[in-house]
């Protein structure tokens, strides 16, 4: 795979335009590319770095509380990998390949998704269809075994056999004698969600602004007194990072060197098909089927900042999409792209006050969940900011649980 070419932000430069905004429709689209060169907020109280997912949901939650918000954004809202993922909002499937702290936070953020799918801005495509499970080596011993320990744990799963498959999902090819269903799986349009988020954010008072590039901070006194900026120099109260994997910015003006890497996936996607999936399901790879009909799978990880798609893994995720649905084959994929998953060590976020800088707020290196995270993320960090203690412990997220002092 050749290495992606850089942008002038130090960025990797833009994949392949992703379903997610292909699918936009005028309206939408516009509305989106209306906070490139938006006018900025003179004096807010927090400045939010980065507009993916995070960014905007913490724009969101801390609009709502009334805080004087300002968000920037290098790119355009939603290019990184907020714009690029399947838009899974899976917590019950996702809680048992992380530490317990994962699923308290997954939970609440599922709820708040939900809850704020109701609200007038917000238009997403929300449907909570269900994940079924067929790839019988992520069960392992039984379906039963392992439908049962995630129950105890909490989680809304069950086996299911292959009549219950066969209704749940009659166009997979026949076969499957075992899976994991969990029926309260939702599914989101990533864009839209973001584009909801800002749409809300916008009508409470807050300023968007994409096209804009945070290069470092001033500091005084353990302090950020200003942030260094494409725009120029922008003084806040509080300053928010959600800048996903790329949170170098931060070390060039304090040691903070925050322990995100990136973590690439790409993703397929063929024009609308007539339905053939209701849940997303788990073979080899992840498939789903949007409203909107367009089948997408794909989701490996590569440990690299790639983001130009590979012919060879098209065809793999194609073939394996094929095999999943026989009546599938033979229609093209027409769309590849690719997203850089911010990881941690551990695959868990940083939600946290930065050490050296008092005033200075970090809430990145989300990962496989960003999506499923976000609304929790802005709900529990606007409450630390405006109200001085978030109503979950975020313990489980400090920064410095790496043992890097930041
Ligand atoms: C293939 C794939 C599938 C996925 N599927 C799912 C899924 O189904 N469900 C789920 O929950 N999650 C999924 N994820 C993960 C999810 O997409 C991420 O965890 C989430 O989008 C991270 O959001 P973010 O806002 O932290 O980062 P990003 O979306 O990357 O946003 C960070 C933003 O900061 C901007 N930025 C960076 N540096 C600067 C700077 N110096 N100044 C100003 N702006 C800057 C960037 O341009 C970017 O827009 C998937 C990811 C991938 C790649």
């Amino acid at each position: 795979m050749p290495p992606p070419a850089t942008a002038a932000h130090g960025l990797p430069a833009a994949a392949p335009e992703p379903v997610w905004f292909a699918n936009l429709d005028a309206t939408d689209r516009e509305e989106l590319f209306s906070s490139r060169g938006a006018a900025l907020l003179p004096g807010p109280e927090v400045l939010i770095v980065g507009g993916g997912v995070v960014g905007l949901a913490i724009a969101y939650f801390l609009a709502d509380q009334g805080a004087r918000v300002q968000l920037i954004e290098a790119a355009t809202l939603a290019s990184g990998a907020s714009g690029a993922n399947f838009g899974g909002i899976w917590p019950n499937d996702q809680a048992p390949a992380y530490a317990e702290s994962f699923q308290a936070l997954a939970f609440l953020s599922r709820d708040l998704w939900g809850r704020l799918s109701l609200r007038p801005d917000f238009d997403f495509h929300w449907r909570v269809n269900g994940l079924l499970n067929v790839n019988t080596a992520r069960f392992a011993p039984s379906a039963a075994d392992f439908a049962a320990r995630a129950q105890e744990r909490g989680c809304a799963v069950q086996a299911v056999d292959a009549l219950q498959i066969a209704r749940l999902e009659p166009h997979l090819q026949p076969g499957f004698h075992a899976g994991l269903h969990y029926p309260s799986e939702a599914s989101l349009h990533p864009v839209k969600a973001v584009l909801s988020l800002m749409r809300a954010a916008r009508r409470k008072g807050a300023r968007i602004a994409a096209g804009v590039c945070a290069h470092g901070l001033q500091l005084a006194a353990g302090r950020v007194t200003a942030v260094e900026t494409s725009a120029g120099v922008i003084e806040a109260d509080t300053i928010v990072c959600c800048t996903g994997w790329n949170a170098d910015w931060l070390a060039k003006a304090i040691s903070l060197k925050l322990p995100v890497r990136p973590v690439s996936g790409q993703m397929i996607a063929t024009d609308p098909v007539r339905p053939l999936l209701k849940s997303s399901v788990l073979g080899q790879y992840l498939v789903i089927q949007l409203p909107t009909g367009e089948i997408v799978t794909g989701g490996n990880t590569a440990e690299n900042s790639g983001l130009v798609p590979d012919r060879e893994l098209t065809a793999d995720f194609a073939a394996a999409a094929y095999d999943l649905l026989p009546e599938l084959a033979g229609t093209p994929f027409t769309r590849a792209w690719c997203g850089i998953r911010p990881a941690t060590p551990d695959g868990l976020p940083i939600l946290d006050r930065a050490r050296g800088a008092a005033n200075l707020w970090l809430a990145c290196g989300h990962f496989k969940n960003g999506m499923l995270l976000a609304p929790a993320t802005g709900k529990l960090m606007s409450d630390w900011i405006v109200r001085g203690a978030p109503s979950l412990d975020l313990a489980p997220f400090r920064a410095d649980r790496f043992g890097h002092s930041v």
